[in-house]
């Protein structure tokens, strides 16, 4: 859209809207600037029924405006009791591969066709990979994804015809491999040349928020963190309804949830100390982060709007997860179960407080190979009632 650029985060220069991986003067990180004067939240009559109704404060438009985005906002109603606040869930499985990611890759894919790339690299513990690959194909560019070995009989990534790299190593090194490839390759790189744009998709949850609940905001978000994107777009997109002067009350306070195995920003946060990377030892593969690229921007956003950073203990992830599948009927990535676990952890400290009105982001789906944290085997019986009736302990009558 018209006015928009790229802007330095460190020396504040503003740049054209191109394919840059970094400030060409000092290397900073680069982020999207919008003119939002001119900008409408939403379109006009017929906006989209997608992330797409909020084209003017993304970077470039799609070839395809019915996906993804526009994803239930639900009210738990017997956790809300259990925990006694309002706790509606945000609905991200929805999405066409049932994560968040789809928002990213849909950003990433527009601007790749708007730069006249034909083959878009991602590296990704699994979620990016599928998204970037489904959009990809749906688009007619080539997908290069890079994955954790490990994780690679899990991301069914080759199902839409995407060419996959199963990397020694985890997430971190797969990143760095894509940023090598970069300096080879005339591709867009969704960490690379196409991050800034690719991560403007994520604040689109915080306008769908902003408009189900019929233009007010939840008194805070509780959401899992892996790479601080999440978090730091959503913080933004709750900024930016205050700067289109759509919201003018103290934005919600924003609660970032990590896994024990892998809290680079929870330990920062615990001992308010500068980020450190760490080995990441979790089984929450989509958090499986240990150099969180947004992790400044994650802290900060937590800072500013009075939230915090927790980390829940490995121990209680599928616990947590099952709880929440058991009390709301919805069956979260295990990074659900790190939210709620973090939910649970504020409620009993005080810091979300009886009567909060509290939106937990379900940023991805169980029902995905990598996203079971809970065992899900059957019981085995006859084709036979009775036996139904037996293992349920119930007499026949
Ligand atoms: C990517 C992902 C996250 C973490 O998001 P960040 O933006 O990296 O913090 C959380 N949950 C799921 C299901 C994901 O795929
Ligand atoms: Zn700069």
């Amino acid at each position: 859209m018209s006015g928009t650029s790229l802007r330095c985060r460190v020396c504040e220069r503003e740049l054209p809207l191109a394919p840059v991986s970094a400030c060409p003067a000092c290397h900073g990180p680069v982020d999207v600037a919008y003119d939002l004067t001119e900008a409408r939240l939403v379109g006009g009559d017929g906006a989209p029924r997608s992330m797409w109704r909020y084209s003017d404060l993304l970077p470039h438009p799609p070839a395809d405006l019915d996906t993804p985005g526009l994803t239930p906002l639900v009210a738990a109603p017997r956790l809300s009791e259990a925990l006694g606040i309002e706790l509606l869930l945000k609905l991200e499985d929805a999405n066409p591969t049932h994560s968040f990611k789809d928002r990213i890759a849909a950003t990433a894919v527009a601007s790749a066709r708007a730069y006249g790339f034909s083959t878009v690299c991602c590296a990704s513990t699994g979620n990016l990979a599928e998204a970037i690959a489904a959009r990809c194909a749906a688009n007619g560019l080539e997908a290069v994804v890079l994955c954790p070995r490990g994780d690679l009989p899990l991301v069914p990534v080759p199902a839409y015809g995407a060419r996959v790299f199963g990397v020694s190593g985890g997430f971190d090194d797969c990143r760095e491999l894509e940023q090598q490839l970069e300096s080879l390759f005339p591709w867009g790189f969704v960490g690379g040349n196409l991050h800034a744009v690719a991560a403007e998709g994520a604040k689109t949850i915080a306008y769908e928020i902003f408009e189900q609940l019929g233009a007010s905001l939840p008194d805070a978000i509780v959401s899992p963190a892996a790479s601080g994107m999440l978090v730091a777009k959503l913080a933004q997109g709750f900024a930016e309804l205050g700067e289109l002067g759509l919201w003018r009350e103290p934005p919600p306070r924003l609660y970032a949830a990590q896994a024990g195995g892998c809290p680079p920003l929870a330990s920062a946060w615990a001992d308010d100390r500068p980020l450190s990377r760490v080995r990441p030892a979790t089984e929450v593969r989509s958090l499986a982060i240990g150099d969180p690229v947004y992790g400044e921007l994650a802290v900060g956003a937590a800072r500013v709007s009075g939230g915090s950073i927790v980390a829940v203990p490995e121990e209680e992830i599928a616990a947590r997860t099952a709880f929440l599948a058991e009390l709301s009927g919805v069956f979260a990535d295990s990074a659900g179960g790190v939210a709620v676990g973090a939910l649970l952890d504020l409620v009993r400290s005080g810091a979300i407080a009886k009567g909060d009105r509290v939106v937990l982001v379900v940023t991805g789906s169980g029902l995905k190979p990598y996203g079971y944290g809970v065992s899900v085997t059957a019981e085995e019986v006859d084709f036979d009632v009775d036996a139904v009736l037996a293992a349920l302990g119930v007499a026949p009558s």
